[in-house]
């Protein structure tokens, strides 16, 4: 509710730009955090947008009204599951039938597990390396075929600074971000030549659900307290300090989808405070 008051303030805060009037976007694990800020500055650049994402909500549905009347798009909701290839297939189907075609991909849902690599369980790792890595390959092989026909298309991957660098009891998310940005390269590569780009976007730490819940799991694995965890660890890896922000993501999205972007392809994009310049 809180993620959805916010919304609404920054609706107010930004003046509308129509960058991406007529293009459709998908934006995958967009009921939350950097998925939510993300669809909601694709839609307000004029894009329609396909919601995806566990616990709709009757918050997401005025926000998506809200949405459709204030920029005048189109905006629908899969309820996919991204570890399961079928619902995948129905979703991109989903966003043909409500849109004609989609332009945009976002590939953003992601869960995380901190645990030491001795009991990491077994189903964690799965789950991680089927919903933050492959469910990036099923939609990419699923969308590429129309933008190729059509000659324009934008994929965007939201990795990680995990991409970049590893941390310690994150092994799964570790290999699987480092996945998704090899995927990317390679991707970039065959659609270079046919008005499509893919880049990956390499957050620092933004303060949304999927760290909250890391703060109580790291404090275990590093015997820590809650409050080390987020001074010592969390921010303590960005020299900046703070945390990036979702509307930051949002931007750095629109932008790479307009066509003044259109040589940034096979990029990873650090918006992590300086995490890896270090
Ligand atoms: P979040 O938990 O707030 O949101 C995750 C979204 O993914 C939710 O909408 C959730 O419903 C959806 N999701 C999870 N499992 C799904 C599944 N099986 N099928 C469909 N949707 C599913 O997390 P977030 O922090 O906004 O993370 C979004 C992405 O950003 C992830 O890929 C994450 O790895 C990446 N990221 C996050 C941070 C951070 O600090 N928060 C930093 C770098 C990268």
């Amino acid at each position: 509710m809180e993620q959805m008051m916010q919304v609404t303030e920054v609706m107010e805060r930004v003046k509308p730009n129509a960058s991406l009037r007529g293009k459709s976007a998908i934006v995958t694990g967009s009921t939350s955090g950097i998925g939510l800020g993300i669809a909601r500055a694709v839609a307000m650049a004029g894009a329609n947008v396909m919601f995806n994402g566990f616990g709709s909500s009757s918050d997401l549905d005025l926000l998506r009204q809200e949405l459709e009347t204030r920029y005048r798009i189109k905006t629908a909701f899969s309820g996919a599951d991204m570890s399961n290839e079928d619902d995948i297939a129905r979703m991109i189907e989903d966003s043909r039938t409500a849109f004609g075609q989609i332009d945009i991909l976002v590939n953003n849902a992601g869960i995380q597990h901190v645990e030491a690599i001795e009991t990491f369980p077994v189903s964690k790792w799965n789950a991680i390396i089927a919903i933050d890595l492959s469910a990036a390959f099923h939609t990419i092989r699923m969308v590429v075929p129309e933008m190729k026909k059509r000659g324009w298309g934008r994929i965007v991957n939201i990795a990680s600074a995990h991409a970049l660098v590893a941390s310690p009891f994150k092994c799964a998310y570790v290999a699987a971000k480092h996945g998704i940005l090899g995927l990317t390269k390679t991707v970039a590569l065959e659609v270079a030549e046919h008005g499509i780009t893919a880049n990956a976007i390499c957050p620092g730490y933004v303060l949304t659900p999927l760290v909250e819940k890391q703060i109580p799991e790291t404090a275990k694995a590093r015997m820590l307290t809650e409050d080390q965890v987020v001074h010592d660890v969390l921010l303590h890896a960005q020299p900046t300090r703070q945390f990036v922000t979702t509307e930051e993501l949002g931007e750095l999205t629109v932008f790479l989808c307009q066509d003044g972007a259109k040589s940034i392809t096979g990029a990873a994009l650090p918006v992590e405070g300086g995490w890896t310049a270090q």
